[in-house]
């Protein structure tokens, strides 16, 4: 049984490429080392591949940044505001897209449909005129070339995905036809250079897509594959089941490489009624690329002997690019056998495909191996505890409820903190300084005892504490200095999460995030937050928030277990932060934000499946939320704009009080209110936080201004539009000045106008 490989992590194991860049932007290399550090990366992934026995090896899956950049990159699809800086777009054009520059700000990055990959959104005007100028697909089939692969497979974006993706797009077929002529080219030439396959991802066609959708994508590739008699097409999808399997299947393509692990019975169910098209090879997604543990191979195989008896020519390969796992757990060296064991990343889902293909063989050494090591990971500490699960199979609906309705809560609430009208607040994090990360480095490192960092936090906690009273913000925050990121904050206390050293994953450009691994059955161990919010409280008599991050949001930006639901565990984690919940409660906080900053970005790509994911986020968030006192106010905040679609799931969150990023798209935020009517506490970032610059009052005003054309003001709230984290002191200390400032000003007139 052959096999492939259909997208390799471009990082490095060691984030070379993350320092190659990083040093590049700061001056300190020139453009020649940035490319030659990239080409050895390249080279090495694909050496590593090479060892690895695959037939189908890819290659122009590397990056200088994003994928999709590349693509609008080299087929000249520059932002305007960017298109005099040089003749024909080189790196500095390149990372002026990505970055921004100080006359032009970047392009907007946005989520790889339901994964923690950003991309960034190619934009088109009715000046743009693609056309190819790199031809990146035959440079890196060239490049493989020369080390001796002679059958790499060039990865490109498919055109309809493309667009789909791109804003500004007016004309849509006029410009899918002119991408098609662009594309034949690039085909053309990598004919030439002696490719036998290309691979056209198209992984629009896992989302919801019309008939009329799908017969447009059949045709294109139609018309793309009647230029090209020599070359392979292989039409790739994954995250999902691909939509109108009928319609697409009869597209003129010679192999399809579809997900068999995202919605796979469903993807194998379609086969199995509707038929693969003879002749063709099915490029079969058999091993997860999404998350990190070993295959049973077992299952695997039967898989695989199910679709071999609906055609004969099977290549077995990952479900998507292995862009979404880190790279080897060989570097892995401090964590138990028994877990280490248990995981597969890249180069190990690697070794896989050849297990697999040696049990379909009969061969059975290697799969015995690895069911050996599953069983193992089963019995392993910690996986099942019966405490646990006894208390989630007892839940009823009782615990899913407040004690008392919205109404009620929100007069006893008003009653209880006497807040003024439009009361101030921030979202959790205030600025962490160089001196913060550096004493938390020592700290772990174990130059500083614990006695000494928590004085230090504390210190920083209660100069915060000042500064917010100094500026008169109404309620707040402890400002979050103990945290480095706010999953894995979480996860380092509770049961069931075990942190790798080198599990990185790309998440934008040169950032990478290091996903905790939920192993085991999650459960609270003790107070997690208590002691800092405790002591913050002390300081003031203002209301200071506690701060916990939601169950969607530590389910989502972890690498889940897969022998148990993820309902299951997320409402493990509901279980755990009722805890939390209920000891900051005993302690004196009366107000609680639980974050849910993931809750949108996990929505499943097809619409069918919503439903059941909205339920289990609303139910974990409502289990964590519900058995507090009427008189405790809780809060929550999102960040993303486009929650029209959602609101009605926002709405039974029963968060007394939620907050927003809608700064960038504050009109349309606005408008949804319009067409949905909310009644509880909601704050619509007044500024956005992600840029330096510290807007003026009459900005704020008018923000403010324009929300309360649909919301009332007794029920809104004025705060910036995410954390504070990663923005300086000076420029947010002058930016809660004015927005303080801003509120006072509306209060005042919304209050003379109701005299
Ligand atoms: N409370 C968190 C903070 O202020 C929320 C972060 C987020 O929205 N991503 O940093
Ligand atoms: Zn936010």
């Amino acid at each position: 049984m052959k096999t492939a490989n259909i997208g390799y992590p471009r990082i490095g194991a060691h984030r070379e490429w993350k320092k190659a860049l990083e040093a590049f932007w700061k001056n300190e290399t020139t453009e020649e080392t940035l490319k030659d550090a990239l080409k050895n990366i390249r080279i090495e992934n694909l050496e590593k591949q090479q060892k690895k026995n695959l037939d189908f090896i890819p290659v122009a899956d590397s990056s200088w940044y994003d994928h999709i950049l590349d693509t609008a990159w080299s087929l000249n699809i520059i932002p305007e505001r960017f298109r005099s800086l040089e003749d024909t777009p080189g790196l500095d054009t390149y990372f002026a897209i990505a970055r921004g520059t100080k006359d032009g700000v970047a392009s907007e990055m946005t989520k790889w449909f339901n994964t923690n990959y950003h991309y960034i959104v190619p934009e088109f005007d009715d000046k743009t005129k693609p056309a190819l100028v790199h031809n990146r697909w035959s440079d890196a089939f060239n490049e493989a070339k020369e080390i001796g692969i002679d059958g790499g497979v060039p990865v490109i974006v498919g055109p309809y995905t493309f667009l789909s993706l791109s804003k500004g797009v007016e004309q849509f077929s006029e410009r899918l036809n002119e991408l098609k002529a662009i594309y034949i080219n690039i085909f053309k030439q990598l004919e030439k250079d002696g490719a036998a396959w290309v691979q056209v991802d198209e992984p629009i066609l896992s989302t919801s897509l019309t008939t009329e959708e799908v017969q447009t994508i059949a045709e294109l590739y139609n018309d793309i594959k009647a230029e090209l008699p020599q070359l392979n097409l292989k039409l790739q999808t994954y995250f999902s089941n691909i939509a109108h399997w009928e319609i697409i299947k009869k597209s003129n393509v010679d192999g399809f490489g579809l997900d068999f692990v995202h919605d796979g019975e469903t993807q194998l169910k379609t086969l199995t009624e509707s038929g693969f098209p003879e002749g063709k090879t099915l490029f079969a997604g058999v091993l997860n690329g999404r998350n990190i543990w070993r295959s049973d191979i077992q299952t695997v195989g039967v898989l695989v002997k199910a679709l071999n008896a609906l055609t004969p020519d099977i290549v077995i390969q990952p479900s998507c690019s292995l862009l979404h796992v880190p790279v080897t757990v060989e570097l892995e060296k401090d964590l138990p056998s028994w877990l280490r064991d248990g995981l597969a990343f890249a180069d190990e889902k690697l070794t896989e495909l050849s297990i697999v293909s040696d049990w379909a063989a009969g061969k059975t050494t290697g799969a015995d191996l690895q069911l050996k090591a599953l069983a193992t990971l089963q019995e392993a500490p910690g996986r099942q505890k019966n405490e646990v699960r006894q208390a989630v199979a007892a839940l009823t609906d009782e615990d899913f409820h407040r004690a008392s309705p919205y109404a009620e809560r929100k007069e006893k609430q008003k009653e209880a903190f006497q807040l003024p009208l439009l009361p101030t607040t921030t979202i959790g994090s205030l600025p962490q300084t160089q001196t913060v990360r550096q004493e938390r480095l020592k700290w772990r490192r174990k130059e500083k005892s614990n006695e000494e960092y928590e004085a230090f936090i504390q210190a920083e906690t209660k100069r915060w504490v000042d500064i917010q009273e100094e500026l008169d913000i109404d309620v707040l925050v402890h400002g979050e200095f103990e945290r480095t990121d706010m999953v894995e904050y979480f996860g380092e206390k509770l049961d069931g999460f075990a942190f790798t050293r080198y599990g990185w994953v790309q998440s934008y450009g040169s950032r990478c995030v290091k996903p905790p691994v939920i192993y085991g059955d999650v459960a609270f161990r003790e107070p997690m937050t208590v002691a800092e919010s405790k002591y913050a409280q002390s300081l003031t008599s203002r209301p200071v928030k506690g701060m916990l991050t939601g169950p969607i949001t530590i389910l989502n930006w972890s690498f889940v277990r897969n022998d148990v639901s993820r309902r299951d565990v997320v409402l493990q984690i509901g279980l755990a932060l009722r805890e939390e919940i209920r000891h900051l409660e005993e302690n004196g906080i009366t107000m609680i934000q639980v974050d849910e900053p993931a809750l949108r970005e996990g929505l499943p790509l097809k619409k069918n499946l919503h439903e059941a994911y909205l339920n289990d986020a609303v139910e974990s968030f409502r289990l964590a939320t519900s058995a507090v006192k009427p008189t405790t106010q809780i809060h929550t905040h999102m960040c993303y704009s486009e929650f029209d679609k959602i609101i009605k799931s926002i709405d039974a969150l029963d968060a007394d009080v939620i907050s927003i990023e809608t700064s960038r798209s504050h009109g349309e935020l606005v408008s949804a209110f319009e067409d949905d009517h909310y009644d509880k506490g909601i704050g619509l970032g007044v500024y956005d936080i992600h840029s330096p610059r510290v807007p003026t009052q009459e900005e704020m005003v008018q923000n403010i201004k324009r929300a309360l054309t649909v919301l009332d003001p007794e029920q809104f709230w004025v705060n910036p539009d995410c954390g504070l984290k990663t923005r300086a002191e000076k420029e947010t200390v002058e930016a809660l000045k004015v927005m303080v400032k801003a509120a006072h000003d509306v209060r005042e007139s919304v209050l003379s106008k109701q005299q």
